[in-house]
């Protein structure tokens, strides 16, 4: 349920209902909109307690259950969308962000040259991943916490900021420590643990969709982590598994306005990983924009020939510039600032 307090109810009567809420044996989440603030109460306490007594708290002007699975996630609990603040850059609401990078950090001569060019091209977030998921355990891997600091170094010279993945529960630390967004890959989508355990950090997290993934499914992991207290989350569309095989999956554009309906997340695509190829790269992600998608995340590497990974999905980076440009013109009749 949601309760949602009068406008201008001071921060005093605000905390007598979050203490109430609690000591019924809910978690709290207060979110101070535009018009007034709401509190969320999740988990599993004394409803009626909530449901009888709160009323009679001053500052509150309803109480209203949510019959949907999203409680935090879905608009009931915030109308207006959310911005997230990737420490200044802005993912959501008018904006269109651009993450770009390569797969994998592979040295930092490669980590440089890409970033430089991506920082050209007009990205405000610069990907790479230095714990790698891979199909085979006789891939690549990545080069683990020697990757995280080329990472913060390739951010120190260029302001990008930096999102990769984290795996394990056991390195969120560390990772957070690098990053200034974590991503959840596809394959972790549904590892709740992993997935509290950002919950309670205090950066922004990139959620992508698993390849099997249901939107309701995407979603409810998105509850896991702001449940956990996280609540700055963005999700990302990164291809579904379906009977195409001229594509490494499916990019599925549907979720976009779908998601864009039922939450106040934003949502981003992959058209990297969502096909594989980096002809397809571009035409999928000009649709996105047009489609509603809040940012693009794309794979660029200096020398796709010889990457370490996923170089035939990677542009190279005067077709990633390119792309962009073609991205702002879209943008103006979209209204989205890129
Ligand atoms: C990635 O972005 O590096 C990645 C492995 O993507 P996904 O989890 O979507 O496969
Ligand atoms: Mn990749």
């Amino acid at each position: 349920m949601i309760i949602l307090m009068e406008r201008g109810a001071s921060e005093e009567e605000l905390n007598k209902v979050i203490e109430k809420v609690e000591s019924a044996g809910f978690a709290a989440h207060p979110d101070e909109g535009a018009k007034q603030t709401v509190v969320g109460v999740v988990g599993e306490g004394k409803r009626e307690v909530i449901l009888n007594t709160i009323g009679a708290h001053s500052g509150v002007e309803d109480v209203v259950e949510i019959t949907k699975p999203f409680k935090l996630t879905g608009k009931e609990y915030k109308s207006e969308r959310s911005v997230i603040d990737v420490d200044g850059v802005k993912v959501g609401g008018d904006n269109f962000v651009i993450m770009a990078g390569p797969c994998a950090v592979e040295s930092k001569e490669q980590l440089f040259e890409a970033a430089d060019h991506v920082k050209e091209g007009g990205a405000q977030i610069l990907r790479g991943g230095a714990f790698k998921p891979r199909t085979s355990p006789y891939s690549f891997q990545g080069l683990k916490e020697k990757g995280l600091q080329m990472l913060a170094e390739a951010r120190e010279r260029t302001g990008l900021k930096i999102v990769t993945e984290v795996m394990d529960t056991r390195d969120v630390e560390l990772v957070g420590k690098y990053a200034d967004v974590f991503q959840i890959g596809a394959r972790n989508m549904q590892n709740y643990p992993l997935l509290s355990e950002v919950g309670k950090a205090d950066k922004p997290v990139l959620l992508k969709r698993a390849m099997t993934g249901t939107y309701k499914e995407l979603l409810m992991c998105a509850e896991y982590i702001m449940g956990a207290g996280n609540h700055d989350v963005i999700l990302c569309e990164r291809g579904i598994r379906t009977f195409v095989n001229e594509t490494r999956n499916t990019v599925d554009m549907s979720v976009i306005p779908v998601v864009r309906e039922l939450s106040h997340l934003p949502i981003i695509i992959d058209p990297s990983h969502g096909t594989g190829n980096w002809k397809y790269v571009s035409p999928l992600a000009k649709a996105a924009i047009a489609a509603g998608a809040d940012g693009l995340m794309t794979e660029v590497h200096p020398d796709p020939e010889n990457a370490l990974c996923d170089g035939p999905q990677s542009l190279k980076p005067k077709k990633f510039k390119t792309l962009v440009d073609e991205l702002r013109q879209i943008g103006k009749v979209v209204n989205r600032n890129l």
